[in-house]
C-alpha cells in the first residue's frame, strides 16, 4: 500500500498519507493526494540547451531534407517543401532516408 503524501489546501500543511479522511488535522481544510511526478510518466523537462539543440538539429534536417526533396524532382518546390516539413517531424529519419536515395541525386525514371 502505497503513502501519498496530502496537502491541505488551507493551510498548505502536508501529512503524510496517515491522514485518513480527506480534511486536515491541524486546521480541518480539504486535503488533496501529492501524487509524485514518476507516477504521471511525465517526461523530464527538457533544458532551454536540449530544446536549442534539438530545435537546430530539426532545422538542419529539414534544410537538408528540403534541398534531398528539391534535386530528387528535378528542381520541384512542392517536393522541396514535402520533404523539409517531414524532415522537420523526423529529423534523422529523413535525412536517412535521402542518403539510401542517393542525397541530392535526381530519381531514377524507368525509362
Ligand atoms: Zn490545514
Amino acid at each position: 500500500m502505497s503513502m501519498v503524501p496530502e496537502r491541505c489546501l488551507r493551510c498548505g500543511r502536508t501529512w503524510g498519507g496517515a491522514a485518513a479522511g480527506g480534511a486536515c488535522p491541524a486546521c480541518g481544510g480539504p486535503l488533496v493526494q501529492m501524487i509524485p511526478q514518476h507516477a504521471l510518466g511525465a517526461l523530464p523537462e527538457l533544458s532551454p540547451g536540449a530544446m536549442l539543440a534539438l530545435r537546430v538539429v530539426s532545422m538542419a534536417s529539414a534544410g537538408a531534407s528540403a534541398y534531398h526533396g528539391y534535386k530528387r524532382n528535378r528542381g520541384s518546390v512542392g517536393w522541396a517543401i514535402g520533404w523539409g516539413v517531414l524532415g522537420a517531424i523526423f529529423p534523422i529519419i529523413t535525412p536517412a532516408v535521402a542518403l539510401a536515395q542517393g542525397f541530392g541525386k535526381p530519381a531514377k525514371r524507368g525509362r
